[in-house]
């Protein structure tokens, strides 16, 4: 295995690209969040601030129907289809070409929703982020792997990590089955965790942002909306995979002092955005 390069401030600003003060939303990017089914709009709500908070021009999302009057009203900044099913995505239409697209948080693993992700699988050209429950019904489907289209990022926490390669021993035997994986299905593997690890063939990345506040409910959704927001602003997949984990790390470091561990929320990450992208 290669030598694991630390994501340090210094190798992030080499990444960064300051906004454009020419620019327009209409080339600024834009991102598609996939996300949500009934009792869990919350992870479509979560992804698709944080998306439009991390620097991209437009964001649509695409929810079940129960969800439309949820996302309208807690953010209006960001458009809104729905699936015809009122309570889990059961087809993706977009009339629009989002620059990227993620998909996963909080969708379930309905039948409906399983063909709809695997309709998206085989037919999808879009750079994408996929994260969560589309990744649990990935790993119910190894069949599905060959559909993967290259330089796709995959963002699962350990549970999610071991239902994809299967469980290990030992750090290195997980570290070997995910780079196998990556190099297998050209992917770029983010495996959260303390520290978060980026995988990119036989190319490995450790974070150096982050702390045991961000072990809570709906804190991966966030990192899924900032990468697919990176992503839909130009930014390769392994570079939005890098300066996503660093700022979204960033952000519970900054609010830490004023927050603490306990009372520091997923919506904390999305407030901090700001002072950590500065
Ligand atoms: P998820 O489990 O999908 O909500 O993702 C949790 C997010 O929080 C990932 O980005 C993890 O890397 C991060 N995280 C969870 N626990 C810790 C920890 N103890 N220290 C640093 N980051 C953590
Ligand atoms: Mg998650």
């Amino acid at each position: 295995m290669k030598a694991t390069i630390a994501i340090t401030k210094a190798k992030i600003k080499k990444i960064y690209k300051p906004i454009n003060p020419h620019t327009h939303k209409g080339i600024q990017g834009h991102a598609a969040i996939i996300a949500g089914s009934y009792g869990k709009i919350g992870a479509a709500v979560l992804a698709s601030k944080a998306c439009i908070k991390s620097g991209c021009g437009l964001v649509t999302t695409l929810i079940p129907k129960c969800g439309y009057e949820i996302l309208q009203s807690t953010i209006p900044e960001v458009m809104v289809v729905t699936s015809t099913d009122e309570d889990y995505i059961s087809e993706i239409y977009f009339e629009i070409k989002p620059q990227a697209i993620g998909i996963g948080p909080g969708i379930g693993q309905e039948p409906k929703t399983q063909k709809t992700f695997y309709e998206f699988l085989k037919t999808n050209k879009t750079p994408a982020v996929i994260d969560a429950d589309a990744l649990n019904i990935l790993s119910q489907n190894k069949s599905w792997f060959a559909l993967l289209q290259a330089n796709t990022v995959l963002t699962p926490h350990p549970k999610e990590l071991e239902r994809l390669i299967g469980n290990w021993n030992s750090d290195s035997e997980k570290f070997e089955k995910t780079i196998e994986f990556s190099k297998k299905h050209q992917v770029i593997i983010v495996m959260k965790g303390a520290p978060t690890y980026i995988i990119n063939g036989e190319d490995s990345y450790q974070n150096t942002t982050g702390n045991a506040a961000l072990a809570t409910a709906g804190s991966g959704d966030v990192l899924t909306g900032i990468i697919t927001s990176l992503l839909a602003q130009g930014y390769l997949p392994i570079q939005a995979a890098q300066l996503g984990v660093y700022i979204h790390g960033l952000t519970a470091d900054i609010a830490l002092p004023e927050t603490g561990y306990q009372s520091f929320i997923a919506s904390d990450i999305i407030e901090n955005l700001g002072k950590a992208f500065l």
